[in-house]
């Protein structure tokens, strides 16, 4: 009724408007966890609790850090249950196609698998060709998969560590199978290795290993070579890589856990010979489990992981201090003029580093 308004600019009550999130969400996303929600949602395999944990995770903020070390100790006595796996190749190999056809096998299988990704370029390559595509899409509404990319904007050491943390957290929360892919440039594949029981690696037929950007040792850190895209006509010329890799692979010493590393061909994309790679890996655990190198493969990498966390732990003890800092940022210009040598501001430093600590 006209007589209702008092003027032309009031706003008609009109029906009731729904809510534009679901209240469930709303309560869920604006609902602080504490230390026991974390551990009992990711013991009882809440992806979104899951996924906030590793945000923790990720975070530089000190309190969510400190919260989420409490998490992971917690989390710790449920973790190490999972087969790791390690997937590499250069960027257009097919490792999105790969892991996506992999992990629908493997959730065929009725495995759960978690999917982590290790970029330190992330945050540069956003919107990048690469960056734009959608990766995975079957696989990213699989109930049975859980897909995170990488950290950004750290360094590989950085996104090293929180990777090796976010595996405890899937581990806890029941994942089967992890896979840690990672962009096939520079120093990631070493990283990787470091942190799976087994690491794959995925190439081409047709291009020579220069092609490929594929250093002898990244070849020889490999558990398995995979020659994807063996379908349509690159059939043939994939079986003649695979011969050829085989004799390279000769010529490499004998790994020491007796490993006979296994060269086959696959087609991602149509689904053929998954299954293979596949039964390769399952060998793998079930020779390596029985000899003893699973176990002392893990220990090692424990090893490895407590000497990065001590001299990750010392440098940010005493170099998050202000005069240390400064000291810090007033040498670099120098070292890089050719002013003052590396050797005398490291000694700088230290000498700086006593005095403050005394
Ligand atoms: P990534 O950069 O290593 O993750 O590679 P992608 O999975 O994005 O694949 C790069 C391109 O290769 C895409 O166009 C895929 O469709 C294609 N591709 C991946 N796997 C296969 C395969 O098995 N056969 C063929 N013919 N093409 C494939």
């Amino acid at each position: 009724m006209v007589g209702d308004f008092d003027s032309a600019l009031t706003e008609r009550g009109g029906i009731e408007q729904p809510a534009q999130v679901s209240p469930y969400l709303q309560r869920r996303r604006s609902r602080t966890f504490s230390v026991d929600d974390y551990e009992k949602g990711i013991r009882r395999g809440d992806r979104v609790i899951l996924s906030r944990a590793i945000t923790l995770i990720e975070s530089l903020n000190p309190q969510h850090q400190a919260v989420a070390q409490q998490v992971i100790e917690r989390c710790l006595p449920f973790s190490g249950n999972s087969l790791r796996i390690g997937i590499t190749g250069v960027p257009g190999v097919g490792k999105s196609t790969f892991i996506e056809a992999f992990g629908k096998y493997l959730t065929s299988l009725g495995k759960r698998i978690a999917v982590l990704a290790i970029d330190p370029s992330s945050e540069r390559s956003r919107g990048s060709i690469l960056g734009d595509k959608t990766r995975m899409e079957e696989l990213s509404i699989d109930p049975h998969a859980f897909i995170r990319p990488s950290p950004s904007g750290l360094t590989l050491g950085g996104v090293a560590r929180k990777t090796r943390e976010t595996i405890v957290l899937c581990e806890a929360a029941g994942f089967d199978v992890i896979i840690v892919e990672t962009v096939g440039v520079g120093q990631s594949e070493t990283v990787v290795k470091s942190m799976v029981d087994f690491f794959l690696l995925l190439m081409l037929s047709g291009a020579g290993d220069e092609l490929q950007g594929i250093k002898r040792g990244i070849m020889e850190m490999a558990d398995a070579l995979v020659i994807n895209k063996a379908d349509g006509d690159n059939v043939r010329p994939a079986e003649l890589a695979k011969t050829r890799y085989q004799s390279a692979l000769h010529l490499f010493p004998r790994m020491e856990n007796g490993w006979n590393v296994p060269v086959t061909t696959c087609s991602a994309i149509e689904h053929t010979s998954i299954d293979k790679v596949w039964k390769i890996i399952c060998d793998y655990e079930a020779q390596m489990k029985g000899n003893g190198f699973f176990e002392q493969n893990r220990n090692e990498q424990n090893v490895k992981i407590f000497n990065d966390w001590i001299d990750f732990s010392i440098r940010n003890y005493f170099l998050n201090n202000e005069t240390i800092e400064n000291m810090i940022d007033q040498l670099l210009p120098k070292i890089q003029a050719g002013v003052i040598t590396p050797y005398q501001a490291g000694n700088e430093v230290m000498r700086a580093i006593r005095s403050v600590d005394s």
